[in-house]
């Protein structure tokens, strides 16, 4: 008899691999209350697994977000590939990650659409075609940080913090559009201190 699809399974080997990579692959959510993974996150453009990763150096805050497509079938169809090539309105690397040996074909469109392809194998995963690094667009990417992650950014330090620790300055603009920005509880006690 033939198993049932069930991809959410594949999703806990991904998420160590990521980990394995540097990657940060939870987060909190509620106020701090609930850790969550990072499986199943966005809206429309919904990525099963995802990770996030500081590439800079000590000057700058340069982040990778990596999203990942996961099938559990063992045919590859072009449109597994245009599904994760979607995810790069918001992350830096897109992969299809499968349990299954990726034709030559396949690997080929995967490279000019530069999706990266992962292989899984019972609990392993291997790298079979690197992911291109995609520019993202700026607005959707913090959007789906703030949003998706419950992650965002220090107004004045740049670092990523998670939501949660933020503290939340409103501010309404000549516009008369309010705003809300994000300082660091470091940031923000350096300023009381002024006070
Ligand atoms: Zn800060």
């Amino acid at each position: 008899m033939k198993m049932g699809r069930n991809e959410e399974r594949f999703y806990p080997i991904l998420l160590k691999y990521l980990r394995q990579k540097g990657y940060l692959t939870e987060g909190y959510k509620d106020y701090g209350k609930t850790k969550f993974e990072f499986t199943r996150v966005g809206g429309k453009t919904q990525a099963d697994v995802v990770g996030v990763k500081d590439i800079g150096r000590m000057y700058s805050h340069e982040i990778e977000i990596v999203a990942v497509e996961v099938k559990d079938r063992e045919q590859v169809r072009v449109k597994y590939i245009t599904q994760a090539l979607g995810y790069s309105t918001f992350a830096h690397r897109c992969y299809l990650a499968m349990p299954t040996k990726y034709k030559d074909e396949y690997i080929n469109y995967a490279r000019q659409m530069g999706v990266g392809l992962l292989e899984i194998d019972k609990n392993e995963v291997t790298e079979v075609l690197t992911a291109e690094l995609k520019n993202p667009n700026e607005t959707m990417l913090a959007w789906f940080l703030r949003r998706s992650l419950k992650l965002v950014k220090c107004i004045l330090c740049g670092s990523i913090i998670y939501k949660f620790q933020a503290k939340r300055i409103k501010r309404v603009n000549i516009f008369g559009k309010e705003k809300h920005l994000y300082v660091c509880p470091e940031c923000y006690s350096m300023f009381e201190n002024i006070k």
